[in-house]
């Protein structure tokens, strides 16, 4: 099969932005055309064909070896849409033919964190593209078939399909599970990427206010288009937390950083209502599920490196949470 293959670790070159930043070889196309032998499933794999395959900053991040993969040489990918070809003995849900998809973090559907519906952080997860040959490639296998795999219906084309499974399953379960965002709230969205896009319309469709903030233009337009009511343009704003808590009277109900930045994390933090109800004092620790008592956050990377932020998280009585993406939202 024909396939695009990593072989190192290396630095892109863009043109008219030279960033070189460590010393490892500098390319311009870092992936090499290969023919590589077809996969063949054990036993609880499928293999597909792969029709579709999304981009992501995922693989920018493994070429640069900011995510080293365990092993070199690897093909990358893991926005995935494709029939399956065949399969192993152990699957029992899915048969020749079926257009499915996946979340790019695969649970083995067995361990504790699996059976509590946490597959984002099974202890044994299955990543194409990272744990093993992804889809930048005629073929890939899958993982734990039954537990991950989703059949599409009809109407979501290939294009559309390849994108759900890691910016709008990671926004779902930021958005839904650990945001808890309900109708009337107010959500921040720092940063209109795909990830901000996807979180955007989810919120909105679930009837929140949403808040859409970016230094690009076009990205701000977007987000008008897919449900915020307020944009504000980073680049412009000389304080744009100042400006959320007077658009929303004393700060968002949740907020998001969909960029992973010092910045957008610190405004993320900075621009969330603080403690609203009075029977959670300063020094008891909210209650898991305590949505009425505190004000929460979802957040990508952990990259707080104010003191300030950190101590607010307290202070004001946050959540912190992280999200990636799980195939038991898919099912939702
Ligand atoms: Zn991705
Ligand atoms: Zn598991």
């Amino acid at each position: 099969m024909k396939a695009m293959v990593l072989k190192e670790c290396c630095e892109i070159e863009i043109p008219d932005e030279p960033r070189r930043i460590r010393d490892l070889p500098l390319k311009t196309e870092p992936l090499e055309k290969a023919e590589l032998p077809e996969p063949v499933p054990d036993s609880e794999q499928i293999l597909v064909k792969v029709s579709a395959c999304g981009i992501c900053h995922t693989e920018l991040d493994e070429i640069e070896g900011r995510l080293t993969p365990p092993r070199f040489p690897i093909v990358l990918g893991h926005e995935i849409v494709g029939t399956v070809e065949a399969m192993g003995p152990d699957v029992t849900n899915f048969k020749v033919g079926d257009r499915v998809t996946v979340p790019f973090v695969g649970g083995c559907g067995s361990c504790y964190q699996c059976n509590t519906g946490n597959h984002q952080v099974c202890d044994h997860q299955s990543q194409p593209g990272f744990t093993h040959w992804g889809s930048f490639a005629e073929y890939t296998k899958l993982d734990y078939a039954d537990v991950n795999l989703v059949r599409l219906p009809e109407q979501i084309s290939d294009e559309t399909a390849s994108i759900l499974g890691c910016r709008f399953i990671t926004s779902f379960r930021a958005v839904v599970e650990q945001g808890d965002v309900k109708g009337g709230e107010t959500v921040a969205v720092h940063g209109c990427g795909g990830i901000g896009l996807s979180a955007i319309m989810i919120a909105h469709a679930l009837g929140a206010r949403v808040i859409a903030i970016d230094i690009n233009e076009e990205a701000l337009k977007k987000a008008r288009g897919l449900g915020a009511s307020d944009l504000i343009h980073a680049s412009a704003s000389r304080d744009i937390v100042g400006e959320i808590k007077e658009l929303t009277q004393g700060g968002a109900h949740v907020s998001l950083d969909a960029l992973g930045h010092t910045e957008t994390c610190f405004n993320s933090i900075a621009s969330l209502r603080a403690c609203r109800c009075a029977a959670c004092p300063a020094g008891n620790p909210p209650q898991a599920g305590a949505r009425t008592c505190c004000s929460e956050i979802s957040f990508f990377m952990p990259s707080i490196r104010r003191p300030s932020s950190a101590s607010s998280l307290i202070t004001s009585s946050l959540i912190w949470a992280g999200f990636s993406s799980n195939s038991f939202d898919f099912f939702r």
